[in-house]
């Protein structure tokens, strides 16, 4: 298997890392501070063409794979975890389901203007009582006069509340199957749609310029045709969806992790203490030595599953080893970034706390690090639940 990037590539990481140094590393800080979504940003991203990197060039994509995605989110989360998490969201769980499920008078209409860059969509699973199991889902859609009247709630949701947010793909229970297990299905939720509404933003730990909100459905009424994929086939594709996102959540931890090495390298190598600069001792240095090896490490596990997936091959277990190590990876770095600063790493005006409070969820979205180690353990064999 070759890492190397092609030209095509390299152009590509150039021109997403020019990007992110000018339109989002300058303001990232005060979208934070405020709870800003980028707007304008992502807007400018989508006229970039990120938003359809993977999809087909019939469907408004560039028919690329998950290899250049995983270069794009690395390159954005270096920078600023909100952006490239509101593109990762919007590819991984809005336009995938689609892309890989849908109709294609779905894909033409729904699929093309996201890939496009014009809307978001959004991916709901996760109910107040269920996340990672999903036979916890309450959520129901029952068939009347043509469609799904769907009643239920979904807890952070990630890009459904944004003005360009066009829709809703969420799992919702359509019936009981023979053996006494609940039959899920996947149906999308055009935004407007009466019967469908978001609460306001959650006051997050981090990424505080991403859109996360609870959604709410009331006798919310949709077309019989807005069913995604098969009756009943729900929960194993929103799995295989999952699986893709992996490698996006990997991809951002390496670039989070980046980011704080780089910030670390450059502050140790300038800071003096005791007439030297710190990163003189080997205490410090040793600390940077360690997260430029794993972090290689890091990138090369994203970089194998996305090749593997991207030639059609299996890759779950790959991407829930890139997204374990990755994402605890990134969590170590923002921590070790912030010992190398001192007391200033402690102070919201250095970039740091931002690093640190965005790295966390990265082990907990898109499946926890114990999903990850399930996932993991069944591949090897194990009967682990
Ligand atoms: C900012 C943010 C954005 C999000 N965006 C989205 C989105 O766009 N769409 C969406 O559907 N969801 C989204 N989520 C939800 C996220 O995917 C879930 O929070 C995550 O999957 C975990 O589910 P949970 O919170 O219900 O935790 P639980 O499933 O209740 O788990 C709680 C703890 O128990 C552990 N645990 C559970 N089962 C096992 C087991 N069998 N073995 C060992 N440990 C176990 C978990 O690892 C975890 O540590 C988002 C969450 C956040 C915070």
């Amino acid at each position: 298997m070759d890492f190397e990037l092609t030209e095509d590539q390299r152009a590509l990481k150039a021109t997403i890392r020019e990007f992110a140094e000018a339109e989002v590393a300058p303001r990232a800080a005060e979208w934070d501070r405020q709870g800003i979504f980028p707007l304008e940003t992502i807007r400018k991203l989508g006229d970039l063409g990120v938003m359809g990197i993977p999809f087909p060039e019939e469907y408004g994509g560039l028919g690329q794979g998950s290899f250049e995605l995983a270069i794009v989110m690395e390159e954005l989360a270096r920078v600023d975890s909100s952006v490239a998490i509101t593109v990762g969201a919007n590819v991984s769980l809005g336009g995938a389901p689609i892309a890989l499920f849908g109709t294609e008078e779905q894909k033409q209409r729904w699929l093309a203007p996201l890939a496009r860059g014009e809307v978001l969509g959004a991916f709901g699973a996760t109910e107040p009582g269920c996340g990672s199991d999903l036979q916890g889902t309450r959520t129901t859609a029952r068939e009347e006069d043509d469609h799904w009247v769907i009643n239920g709630t979904k807890a952070f949701i990630t890009n459904a509340g944004t003005e360009m947010s066009a829709f809703v793909t969420i799992t919702a229970v359509t019936g009981m199957r023979p053996d006494g297990r609940r039959e899920i299905s996947n149906i999308l939720v055009p935004n407007g749609t009466p019967g469908y509404s978001s609460a306001r933003p959650y006051h997050k730990l981090g990424w505080h310029a991403s859109d996360t909100r609870e959604l709410s459905f009331e006798e919310c009424r949709v077309p019989r045709d807005h069913l995604v994929g098969q009756r009943g086939a729900g929960a194993r594709q929103f799995l295989a969806v999952l699986d893709g996102g992996r490698i996006g959540v990997a991809a951002m931890s390496v670039g989070l992790a980046v980011g704080a090495l780089e910030m670390a390298l450059a502050y140790a190598k300038e800071r003096t203490a005791f007439g030297r600069p710190i990163a003189s001792n080997q205490a410090v240095a040793f600390k940077l030595a360690d997260l430029d090896m794993e972090i290689e490490a890091a990138r090369l596990l994203t970089y194998k599953a996305a090749k593997l997936r991207d030639a059609g091959r299996p890759f779950a277990r790959e991407a829930a080893h890139a997204k374990l190590f990755a994402s605890e990876l990134a969590v170590r770095a923002a921590d070790a970034a912030m010992q190398v600063f001192g007391g200033f790493g402690y102070i919201e005006e250095s970039p740091i706390p931002r690093f640190y409070r965005d790295a966390k969820i990265l082990t907990i979205g898109e499946g926890t690090s114990e999903i990850q180690r399930l996932v993991i353990a069944r591949h090897l064999g194990c009967q682990v639940s």
